[in-house]
């Protein structure tokens, strides 16, 4: 098969999860992948983002169901909720395409691996949380606008069990865990974050394998405080396992992206913080005004622009990133440390154990 009929898809809703599109882009023009790069993105993406999207992508293909006129999209806008999750759907109609590998933005290839292409739709890695479910940030597809249309309307009828793509996709491809091993991907291609405290043996006797690393949850690489002054990362002390990881993300947004990004990033993002009635772009269907948060997604990537490596960031930069931090915590990083410490639960476990049942 042609290997320009192939392709790894991202898609990116805002400019922060441009940037982990970007770097993400690099690292696998760093392992010589010779399939095509495709990003979908949103109008939540500013113009001059999309440009820089443009100057490593062979597509950057803009999808909004606003402005689609079918049926089925339109009875999505009375659903507001399935916002990202219809978006990240929208893959399946990228037919131009016989094969594609999805790939979330906040996932980092480390070693070759466009051996991924000889697999079959459907293949994705267990999810660290419930193994008989897949993980949805790496998946091997065919682009089918039938199959597009069979999951907007499982989307419409049943909905998803969690809310995401991920809960809607394990439904459709509900014979995923048990039909054809082959359709399992080794987890070394969605190595999700967690697991290097959750199995730090297995870890440590598999990690040098990894291909495909994969920061789920609140702990995005772009989030972690980035000296620029000295080009390390300090990241919260949640996710300091992941030190070599964020680095490594690191090392290629200097290397490669930031050279590029440009000050008129900043104009950009004015316009979007002006225009305080706009609709929340990266929910398609929805009514929402840009939020504060919304407003603090759009401004990272404007705010990186104005960062000099080898200098002491700017106190924007610095502002910005302590609040996604925050934000990342309130969202649910355990304190392993403090309150969540192995210890308490223990004790917790020992408590509720000792009582015996409660219909004694
Ligand atoms: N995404 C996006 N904008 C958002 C949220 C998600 O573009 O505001 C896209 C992006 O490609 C992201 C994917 O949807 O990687 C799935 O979301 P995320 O990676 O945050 O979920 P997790 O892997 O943490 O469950
Ligand atoms: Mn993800």
């Amino acid at each position: 098969m042609a290997e320009s009929s192939q392709a790894w898809v991202t898609l990116a809703t805002n400019d922060s999860y441009s940037l982990g599109a970007l770097v993400l882009a690099h690292s696998l023009k760093r392992v010589g992948s010779t399939r095509r790069l495709v990003v979908m993105v949103t109008s939540g993406v500013t113009m001059v983002m999309q440009d820089q999207l443009r100057a490593i992508f062979d597509e950057v293909h803009l999808v909004d169901v606003l402005d689609s006129k079918d049926a089925v999209n339109l009875a999505l806008l009375s659903r507001p909720d399935l916002g990202i999750t219809f978006t990240k759907l929208h893959c399946w109609r990228l037919t131009n395409y016989n094969k594609c590998v999805f790939l979330d933005a906040d996932t980092l290839v480390l070693q070759p691996c466009d051996e991924l292409f000889d697999r079959e739709e459907f293949s994705a890695a267990p999810d660290p949380g419930w193994p008989d479910c897949f993980n949805s940030g790496v998946f091997v597809f065919r682009p089918n606008e039938d199959t597009y249309k069979s999951l907007i309307s499982l989307a419409l009828t049943k909905g998803s069990f969690d809310g995401g793509d991920q809960g809607l996709l394990n439904t459709y491809f509900n014979d995923w865990a048990t039909r054809d091993i082959n359709r399992h991907l080794p987890f070394i291609y969605n190595m999700c974050s967690p697991s290097h405290y959750s199995y730090l043996p297995a870890f440590k006797q598999f990690g040098e394998g990894v291909k495909i690393a994969h920061f789920i949850g609140p702990n995005k690489p772009w989030s972690q405080f980035f000296d620029s002054e000295t080009k390390t990362v300090r990241p919260s002390p949640t996710a300091g396992h992941l030190k070599y990881l964020f680095q490594f993300w690191w090392d290629l947004f200097c290397a490669h992206v930031h050279p590029h990004l440009s000050p008129d990033m900043a104009l950009d993002r004015e316009k979007l913080l002006l225009n305080e009635t706009t609709k929340l772009p990266d929910q398609c269907a929805s009514d929402v005004k840009i939020t504060n948060d919304s407003k603090r997604e759009a401004g990272l990537a404007s705010a990186f622009s104005q960062m000099k490596l080898g200098e002491p960031s700017p106190a924007a930069t610095m502002e910005l990133q302590e609040h996604l931090r925050r934000s990342a915590w309130e969202q649910g990083s355990m304190d392993f440390m403090g309150a969540d410490a192995f210890e308490n639960i223990w004790s917790k476990i020992m408590d509720t154990v000792n009582k015996g049942p409660s219909n004694k």
